[in-house]
């Protein structure tokens, strides 16, 4: 009896220990497959939508946003002559012994080493589309200056040169990053008001900017150059610059670089 009764307290106690065991593992199991996300909303306050509990970002969130690419206005001098974004206008003259060291011929006519490459280009592609752009002019020394000045003031006037022609020292094309186009197909608007309604006169105004000249003077930007407008006469100033012109509808130098202008002549 006694050893009987024995073996059914053991018995009960193994029978005691497998429930409890098969229970402590069932629930560690438990805990293991489930348990993680149970703690997890646990964890959180009870605003917090368990949509949003679950896309909590793994990765730390940026202190700064990444810079949106500023166009730098100040990468190049608007008073060194030898800059290609350098400002010459009648309250800006150029030294009168400055003459760039790099010149270099196209058609015939000399401009900066720099200007070359987007030149041949631009004429190229005007002929692509049937624009007959002629290279007149570009650099000019401050004593051939004197001298076209002199020859506009004899054939038309003081007050006429006055809006056409730089005085000596104050011309764009000494500083050999100025041209000046005919027009190929009608020659009887070369260097006159009527070149804008040229092929090439149309041509130029809605595509020298590609290739990084800017028609300087415009009907539209008068008051700020201080010349009439001269559809012929080209500024290269880098293809970035005249990209930006174009992007933000900037329709002068002066305006886009900050340097005053103006029809009147600096003082002295
Ligand atoms: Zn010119």
């Amino acid at each position: 009896m006694i050893s009987r009764s024995w073996r059914s307290v053991a018995l009960a106690v193994v029978v005691v220990a497998l429930v409890v065991g098969i229970g402590v593992v069932a629930s560690g199991l438990w805990s293991v497959l489930w348990g993680g996300d149970d703690a997890r909303i646990e964890g959180l306050s009870e605003e917090v939508p368990w949509e949003q509990a679950i896309v909590v970002p793994t990765v730390a969130p940026r202190t700064t946003e990444p810079a949106e690419p500023v166009f730098d206005l100040a990468q190049h001098s608007t008073s060194d002559p030898t800059s290609r974004w350098v400002i010459v206008n009648k309250q800006h003259p150029i030294d009168k012994g400055y003459e760039p060291a790099d010149l270099v011929d196209v058609d015939g006519e000399r401009v900066r080493a720099a200007v070359e490459p987007d030149l041949r280009a631009m004429v190229e592609a005007a002929a692509a589309d049937g624009a007959r752009v002629v290279v007149r002019g570009g650099y000019r020394s401050y004593t051939e200056q004197v001298g076209a000045r002199a020859a506009v003031e004899a054939r038309r006037g003081f007050a006429h040169a006055e809006r056409y022609s730089a005085r000596p020292g104050f011309s764009e094309h000494q500083t050999g990053f100025a041209v000046d186009v005919d027009s190929g197909s009608q020659p009887s608007c070369n260097l006159q008001t009527c070149f804008t309604r040229t092929p090439e006169g149309a041509w130029l105004a809605e595509r020298a900017w590609e290739f990084g000249f800017v028609v300087r003077y415009t009907e539209q930007n008068s008051a700020v150059t201080g010349y009439a407008p001269e559809g012929w006469h080209l500024r290269w100033v880098g293809r970035e610059l005249t990209a930006h012109l174009r992007a933000e509808g900037i329709g002068s130098l002066e305006e886009a670089l900050g340097v005053p202008g103006g029809p009147e002549y600096v003082a002295g």
